[in-house]
């Protein structure tokens, strides 16, 4: 069973990367972004709630992006070849919360993998997707505050994860193929252990 986390900034290409991971592994997507903008988009409840962080820029509350996740996902019970977490956790209280959940089970994680990306190329991307996306934070005030909340909240997450032995990072520059040679190497090398 493989079983990973993609994190990085907003704009490092998880979700790019993350399709061509699935093709190539088999394995099953879970994004947070997505299950989010999926309750936006139907007006429930928790998605106007969650709506009115997430425009502002800001993460959800632990609490509700945990409950989601379990509620929407199999996540204990997942028959594909394993999963690839984008966007969870993006909090070392998420993080220790998924360790409790998956310790011990087959769909323990067994590694994450940080995407490195220049500040500014990040805000370039962010941009460009924004002309598109209809996202309501891809817009540069919201975008920055994003990218601070990215350094003060989620990176300390990267340390967590360098505790217990599971973290590994790539460059995220250049191009997304040259990208995925670099995450698919790392996850060659872990399972050939
Ligand atoms: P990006 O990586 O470009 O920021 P995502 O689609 O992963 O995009 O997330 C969009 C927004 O959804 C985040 O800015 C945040 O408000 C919210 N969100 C997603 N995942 C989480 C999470 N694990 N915890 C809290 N908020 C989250």
């Amino acid at each position: 069973m493989l079983n990973i986390m993609l994190c990085g900034a907003p704009g490092c290409g998880k979700g790019t990367q993350s399709a061509l991971l699935v093709e190539k592994y088999n394995l099953k997507h879970l994004s947070t972004g997505e299950l989010l903008r999926a309750e936006i988009e139907s007006k429930s409840e928790v998605g106007i709630l969650a709506d009115s962080y997430i425009s502002k820029g800001n993460l959800v509350p632990d609490e509700m992006i945990i409950e989601i996740l379990l509620k929407s996902t199999d996540l204990l019970a997942n028959k594909s070849c394993g999963f690839i977490l984008d966007g969870f956790p993006r909090t070392v209280e998420q993080a220790m919360a998924l360790e409790n959940i998956s310790k011990g089970s087959p769909n323990d994680i067994n590694f994450l993998i940080d995407i490195q990306v220049e500040t500014k190329e990040l805000i370039t991307r962010l941009l460009k997707r924004g002309e598109t996306s209809g996202r309501s934070d891809d817009n540069l005030d919201t975008i920055k505050k994003r990218l601070q909340i990215y350094e003060t909240k989620t990176a300390p997450v990267n340390d967590y994860y360098k505790g217990l032995g599971k973290y590994h990072a790539i460059n995220g520059m250049g191009e997304v193929d040259e990208i995925f040679s670099r995450i698919s190497e790392v996850i060659n090398t872990e399972f050939k252990k």
